[in-house]
């Protein structure tokens, strides 16, 4: 048995260490790793699942040229000689590459190399363009270099934390649970959440800013306005360190005069405001957290900036439990912003100054380094509309589903002369378009380095072989560049070697004057490589790197950080009689980017098993829908059908969907097709929170659903949606045409029935089949004409049963849970799959009043503890109902 690998999560940018371990039946069992600094053993639901999704269910295994199968030779010949010969007739802009936050670092160093070095051109930017660009924009504006100024141990050490546009609780459970913990450490820390939404991180939060969409630069400039009139601004740090103070103060004064006027723009209580504000100006230890909320609009870059400019007016910059902190989405955003992933960069934190495009010619040995940035994601997609770009390279990110004016993305692959897409998942929306296809090697089989939040590189380290015929995405990558005639250039011998070069890059010529040096690990072996244990950039050569901006020097021409006028701009589109719903999205739980993997386990499937939107109940009464309706979403040019949920966590006026539903999990839910192609002007990114649409009811002929122990090829139907349960899969289903016979269409949709149980009633629009081999159920279908329809838990744990006996087989004619039966409702604990309606039952029978107990009786929120935050508004919600006293 191979000893225990450490290594570091896929999924989001906090970055946590894991420990994969051997367990039975080839199997690994994946738990935090108690060295690793990011989460000193924890994990979130995610990370705790990940075992589940390391099988080879939807794996690509071998290269494909237009569907057929294809030797590695023949597909990577016909990528170089389809580059070589666009880039010959068309020239270097005619190609691009889409490249992705989940690549490692070494992976996007070699991408970035051939596209920016070699081929010439820049046109290759990453899907971090939708997660983090404003906060690069903000940061290279105010301090001249791309450089988060935080660690995790600042939101421990801080006393006042303010979080802006992040549901962390669900987004960065681990950091999560860490200011969790500070705060039970530390009465003294507050915690601010400033999000349109009541998320789950509002559990933690003293006071909740639930302020309109946009809005959040008049708040930080009211604050700027505010500190000035009580004195608590540090004069001196301002005079010695920065630049531009007087501008943007004015600026401030005129878009945010007073607090009256600031709550009124934000559509908040004055009390809240001033709250904020004085907690803000007597607290000097204070860390402003933002994320997605700030980033994902037309006026990011100013938003971050309007948040940088209070820390610097402060001085609150450099010092323990201070600090702007962006915290990104995903795994390795930071190692793309580091090798120049991004296409408005050339390298190593090296912008496309005539200096850098000769130090890094000189250093590459390349001719033919861009001189100029390239196209950003939206821009890019849009020339391949255009036909201006006749050739792209998609690596390891879906597009078609997460790009804004989604469906264009999807007209303008498929009317591309040709689409590469590696990908270690065959079926995705993206893969459907491309012409070759190519098998990337999986979190698990590959490794290399990645950067998290903090600026913590870790070591990824495969502990799988690699599947199939797949490969790590750098040899890919690399076999390219050497069919394209750049063979010397890219001659690596495995992932150590690419690090070195990358390490040397960023020490080349910089003496002091990159923020991005790790020039230390520039000469490690392919031992120590091996070895590597994650710490923090800046690492130069020379000494010890001190805390960044610890000494008041920022990398701007002066050294001084600036100061930005931030004058307060709307969301591009506004609602109106037509679209009167402002609509945000973002991210569940258990879910990751389009499911390509959380969708493959059975575990994190179940809190949210179909696509949905909420609204607050005003507005279901309004637009006159129900619990359990199913809703139209949509704008001029597009529509979607999602489940609907009733929550007083959006407010009247806005609606919420999440990002992850693409084609292969859901007929009709790609979020992203109603959002429009609006960007930053500066970073480019994407306004992805704030797009006016409508809801109407969606009424279709018929409900239904499947449940299959092996997954279903269902005929089209006007609503689908799959998800995976543990023996089974589950699909929703309803349909705009009655069929001429149920029990046909239900052939179609069971398949050959070995023996089939059936109850048909076409008077009443009911049917009920269930597909019994030998004594063991294989698949079920039940119709109806209303929406209520027999509980989908009862008839799940039949997938278990060694057999059916007698009161099963009734219980499925009569579509009714046998009398005992008890509803386990949708999952909230997905560690110990402990449903929502066990909990209630437990709760009110037990008379349970804290978390503690609840673990106690039932397990839940013993393990990751992500569900923490739901188990307490379950509480909550009974003590309510029953006025029973909860411990606090
Ligand atoms: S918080 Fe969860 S998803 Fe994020 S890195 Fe840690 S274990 Fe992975």
């Amino acid at each position: 048995m191979t000893a225990a690998v450490r290594t570091t999560c896929p999924y989001c940018g906090v970055g946590c260490g894991l420990v994969a371990a051997p367990a039975a039946n080839g199997t690994y069992e994946l738990r935090g790793d108690p060295a690793h600094p990011a989460n000193l053993g924890r994990v979130c639901s995610k990370g705790a699942a990940l075992g589940e999704t390391l099988g080879l269910d939807g794996r690509l295994l071998h290269p494909l040229i237009r569907g057929a199968r294809a030797s590695w030779s023949e597909a990577l010949d016909a990528v170089a000689a389809g580059f070589t010969r666009t880039i010959a007739a068309h020239g270097p802009d005619s190609v691009a590459f889409y490249v992705s936050g989940q690549l490692l670092t070494e992976d996007y160093y070699v991408a970035n190399k051939l596209m920016k070095g070699f081929i010439g051109s820049a046109n290759i930017d990453t899907n971090s363009r939708l997660c983090m660009a404003s906060a690069v924009a903000g940061y290279k504006r105010a301090f001249g270099a791309d450089a988060v100024p935080n660690d995790y141990t600042d939101l421990e050490q801080a006393e006042l934390i303010v979080l802006v546009g992040s549901n962390l609780a669900w987004c960065h459970p681990v950091l999560f649970q860490r200011v969790t913990a500070a705060k039970a450490a530390n009465p003294k820390l507050k915690v601010v959440l400033v999000d349109p939404r009541r998320t789950q991180t509002a559990d933690i939060a003293d006071l909740h800013l639930q302020l309109r969409v946009g809005s959040d630069v008049v708040l930080f400039n009211g604050l700027l306005n505010y500190l000035r009139r009580e004195d608590a601004l540090d004069l001196e740090f301002l005079d010695a360190h920065t630049e531009g103070f007087g501008a943007a103060l004015r600026c401030a004064k005129e878009s945010a005069a007073s607090i009256p006027s600031v709550a009124s723009s934000c559509g908040l209580a004055e009390d809240d405001v001033l709250e904020l504000y004085r907690w803000f100006a007597r607290t000097p230890k204070t860390v402003t957290a933002f994320s997605q909320g700030v980033n994902q609009s037309t006026s990011g870059t100013d938003k971050v900036n309007a948040i940088v400019n209070v820390h610097l007016a402060t001085g609150r910059i450099g010092k323990p439990g201070t600090g702007p902190f962006s915290l990104t989405g995903q795994p390795n955003a930071m190692g793309g912003r580091e090798v120049g992933g991004l296409a408005n960069q050339l390298a190593a934190h090296m912008d496309f100054s005539p200096e850098n495009v000769d130090r890094v010619a000189r250093f590459w040995g390349s001719p033919r380094v861009a001189a100029r940035p390239g196209l950003k994601a939206v821009d890019m997609f849009e020339a391949v509309e255009r036909s201006a770009i006749k050739a792209i390279w998609i690596m390891s990110t879906n597009p078609v589903v997460s790009m804004p004016d989604a469906e264009r993305v999807r007209r303008a692959l498929n009317a591309c002369e040709l689409v590469v897409v590696s990908d270690c998942v065959r079926d995705t929306d993206t893969t459907r378009c491309a012409h070759v296809l190519l098998p990337a090697a999986a979190w698990g089989e590959k490794s290399g380095t990645v950067t998290n939040s903090e600026r913590r590189i870790s070591r990824q380290r495969g502990f799988l072989p690699q599947a199939g015929e797949s490969e790590p995405d750098w040899w890919i990558v690399a076999q390219v560049a050497k069919r394209m005639g750049f063979g010397a250039a890219f001659d690596y011998d495995g992932p150590a070697a690419i690090f070195r070069e990358h390490a040397r890059l960023s020490a080349f010529e910089n003496g002091g004057a990159r923020a991005f040096d790790i020039g230390a690990v520039a000469s490690v072996s392919d031992a120590a490589y091996e070895d590597l244990q994650p710490f923090q950039w800046p690492r130069p050569a020379e000494a010890a790197a001190p805390r960044l901006f610890a000494d008041g020097r920022f990398f701007t021409a002066n050294r001084k950080a600036q100061l930005v006028p931030t004058p307060p701009r709307a969301p591009a589109l506004t609602p109106s009689a037509d679209y009167p719903l402002v609509l945000n999205t973002g991210r569940v739980r258990d879910h990751w980017h389009t499911m390509t993997r959380t969708g493959q386990s059975p575990r994190l499937s179940g809190h949210h098993a179909e696509p949905f939107v909420q609204l607050h109940a005003l507005d279901a009464a309004r637009f006159g829908l129900t619990i359990g309706d199913l809703a139209e979403v949509a704008t001029a040019a597009a529509r979607i059908v999602v489940r609907l949920e009733i929550t007083d966590a959006v407010t009247p006026g806005q609606a919420f969907v999440p990002m992850h539903w693409g084609s292969v999990f859901a007929s009709n839910a790609r979020v992203c097709t109603l959002i429009p192609a609006a960007v930053d002007a500066i970073s480019g990114q994407p306004e992805l929170k704030a797009a006016p649409v409508r809801v109407r009811r969606y009424e279709p002929k018929w409900y239904g659903f499947a449940l299959a122990r092996a997954p279903l090829e269902l005929p089209a139907t006007s609503y689908r949606a799959a998800s995976r349960g543990a023996g089974y899969w589950r699909y929703e289903l309803a349909g705009d045409e009655l069929p001429a016979s149920w029990p046909e269409w239900a052939d179609a949709v069971l398949g050959p029935k070995p023996k089939r149980i059936e109850f048909s009633d076409v008077a009443g629009g009911r049917y009920r089949g269930a597909n019994v081999d030998g004594e063991r159920l294989q698949a079920c279908v039940f119709v109806a004409t209303a929406k209520s329809l027999p509980s989908r838990n009862w008839l799940a744990t039949l997938f278990a049963a060694q057999r059916l006996s007698d009161a099963d087989r009734l219980a499925i004619l009569a579509g009714r849970a046998p009398k005992g039966s008890l509803e386990t409702g949708p999952v909230v604990c997905s560690c110990f799959a402990v449903g929502r309606s066990t909990l209630l039952r437990a709760i009110r029978g037990e008379r349970l009043v804290s978390v503690e107990q609840i673990g106690n009786a039932l397990n839940a929120g013993t393990n990751c503890g992500s569900c923490i935050p739901e188990l307490k508004g379950l509480l909550a919600e009974s003590a309510a109902a029953s006025e029973l006293r909860l411990v606090p």
